[in-house]
Order: C-alpha cells, then sequence, then structure tokens
C-alpha cells in the first residue's frame, strides 16, 4: 500500500502516521521526493482495513500497489531515484561510465588501467577480487590482496572501486573497501546475499541473471530494499537465448522496460553481454541510445595476457576513442559523459 502524505506534511504528522502502520506489524519505508512525501506499507495488508488511513491529519491519499515489487516501483516512486556514489550520482543526466579490467591481477596492472580510464572520462574503477568462474580451475582473483590493490588504485586515481560479493560471510570485509557493492549475474537469486547486501546500506548493483526475466531481476532488487536499502542500481548484461555467435544476448528493450517498471538507475554492460571486444563499441553506444544512466565496460592494458575475459576487454586507447563515441550519443538525447 502507498500512502501518499500531503504536500507540506509536518514531521510529526508523517511519524505518526509511520508509527500507526508499524503498530499493526507492518514495516514503513519512506521515500522523500521533492514536492511530497510518499510512504510504503510493506506486509500483511489484510491488517490496514481496520484502520482509517485517510482520516489520519497529514494523509492525501491510499493507493494498492499492483506490483508484486513494491518498493522498487514507479507506482511507489514516480521520480527517477539517484544513487550517491561519492558525489558520482547515477540517474541523473549524466551517463556514467564504470571501467576496468575483470579481475585484479596485480598494483601495477589496476593502477594502471585505473588511470588510464580516469582519463578516458570514467568515472568508477571496477575490479574483481572474488571471481565466479565457471571452471574451478581457472583464476579466482586474488581475494582480500586484491582488495587492497582497488585501495592502492583509488588513493592513486579518487577513482571510487566497485567489486563483487560472492559470500555473504565477506560482506563486512568487502565493505570496508568498496564504494559499490557488485552482486553478479550468477548470484542474482542469491537471496541470503541480496539481504545482507541491503543490510549495509552501501550502493549495490545488481546484475541481471543469465536467465533472468524482468519481473525476477525486479523481485531481487525488492530484496535489497526490503532491508532498508534504497541504494541499488539495476545492470543489464545480456541473457542466455539460442543465439550462438555472442556469449550472450543484450536484451537493450531491458533498458526501456525497466524505465517504465523502476524508478532505479539502469546501467548497460556490453562486454559480458558479447563477449567480444570489437562488438562492445556499437552495443554501448545503443545502450546510450535507448536510455541506459551508465555503462559497464571491461578495459585491460594487456587483454592478450588478461587473467580474465581478455578477449572482451578493450585496451585503454580502444576505450579512450569509444568514449568519444559516447559523449557524441549522449549529447545527442540530452545527456552527458
Ligand atoms: C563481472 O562483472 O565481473 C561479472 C562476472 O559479470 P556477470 O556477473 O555479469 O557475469
Ligand atoms: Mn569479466
Amino acid at each position: 500500500m502507498i500512502i501518499v502524505l500531503k504536500k507540506g506534511a509536518t514531521e510529526q504528522e508523517i511519524e505518526h502516521v509511520a508509527e500507526r502502520i508499524k503498530s499493526l506489524g507492518l514495516a514503513v519505508h519512506i521515500s522523500k521526493g521533492k514536492e511530497r512525501t510518499i510512504m510504503g506499507a510493506i506486509g500483511d495488508e489484510e491488517k490496514l482495513s481496520a484502520l482509517p488511513l485517510e482520516a489520519i491529519p497529514g494523509v492525501e491519499s491510499v493507493v494498492p500497489i499492483l506490483k508484486p515489487y513494491k518498493l522498487v516501483s514507479r507506482e511507489f516512486r514516480k521520480e527517477a531515484s539517484v544513487v550517491d556514489v561519492l558525489g558520482v550520482r547515477f540517474g541523473e543526466t549524466e551517463v556514467v561510465v564504470i571501467a576496468g579490467p575483470c579481475s585484479v591481477e596485480n598494483k601495477e596492472s589496476i593502477v594502471d588501467a585505473a588511470k588510464k580510464v580516469k582519463a578516458a572520462g570514467a568515472k568508477v574503477l571496477r575490479g574483481g577480487a572474488f571471481k565466479p568462474r565457471t571452471s574451478p580451475y581457472d583464476f579466482q582473483g586474488l581475494g582480500i590482496e586484491g582488495l587492497k590493490l582497488l585501495q592502492e588504485a583509488k588513493k592513486a586515481t579518487g577513482l571510487p572501486i566497485i567489486s563483487e560479493l560472492m559470500d555473504p560471510r565477506d560482506t563486512e570485509l568487502l565493505c570496508e573497501y568498496v564504494d559499490i557493492i557488485q552482486i553478479g549475474a550468477r548470484n542474482m537469486q542469491n537471496f541470503r546475499l541480496l539481504t545482507e547486501a541491503g543490510r549495509t546500506k552501501k550502493p549495490v548493483l545488481l546484475k541481471r541473471g543469465l536467465s533472468a526475466t524482468i519481473k525476477e531481476f525486479l523481485m531481487s532488487a525488492e530484496y535489497i530494499a526490503a532491508q532498508g536499502n534504497a541504494n541499488i542500481i539495476l545492470c543489464e548484461r545480456g541473457i542466455r537465448t539460442f543465439e550462438t555467435a555472442t556469449r550472450n544476448t543484450l536484451d537493450l528493450s531491458a533498458v526501456p522496460v525497466l524505465k517504465e517498471e523502476t524508478h532505479l538507475p539502469i546501467v548497460v554492460d556490453p562486454s559480458h553481454a558479447v563477449g567480444r571486444w570489437a562488438l562492445v563499441g556499437p552495443l554501448a553506444l545503443a545502450a546510450v541510445a535507448v536510455g541506459a544512466d551508465g555503462l559497464m565496460i571491461e578495459v585491460h592494458p594487456d587483454p592478450e595476457n588478461a587473467l580474465c575475459d581478455g578477449a572482451q576487454s578493450l585496451k585503454p586507447a580502444k576505450f579512450a576513442h569509444l568514449m568519444e563515441d559516447v559523449k557524441k550519443v549522449a549529447l545527442a538525447i540530452g545527456r552527458r559523459v
């Protein structure tokens, strides 16, 4: 249920409405917009029927949320929400670019990558420390050592950092190092992990599962939001289809569909979608054209010798060229990089 409060409702009135709802055993999530405050009452809505909400001072109207995802739905919040990561804002006019290698390999390489992607206009540095690999014999990431190296790269460039959380037991540790928690495609429905990420209040970038529908994707985001963490960035990274020409099939229609369904910002990762560096550029441009709030692109100083995903990684110079084109497309649709 959504409770829309009157324009100018006082803090006291808002608090009172929240207390009345909580006393019935429902959870309350408050969203303060520019114009007015909206309250989401989540739980057994039957219990609310005993409460004449519209009679409480400060309440303007009460509307049911019809979608199964509540807090992340457009019904709950009409305005686009903005996720702020140390001043880098996802969900506004700027198209925010996250770039860096698939995994952190050594200090020299991650600092080099960080400096180069920053010079080209990236605003966040990526780098996996805990890697979800299909084969147990492949490089699994440097773990905590990788997180420390990401910190070095942050110190050298000032770029906020994002890295993947694979195990709920590492949540606290990861949060000491990263500015955005990444939940990978393979863990999109790891509900314990989502719950832990939701408890942290850190920005979370949630990647779409390999075979997840948009509804399932948003239900996973709801798990994070239900814990009180509304700092969620969605990431479309390609889905499994019958097509084998590319690693996955980038579902670009997910971007405008998600814009209708949710107020959360959406970024697109063309690298994991296509799996080949030569195809990354065109899809990155298309993603911006369809309204993505950001991009995640794998860039490696030496893709030929990368320990992970070298085939889809752009060399820094190629990335810099691509960024010039990204700027042009962004400008053409009234955005900027
Ligand atoms: C990644 O971004 O490092 C990654 C493993 O991507 P995905 O979870 O989308 O496969
Ligand atoms: Mn990768």
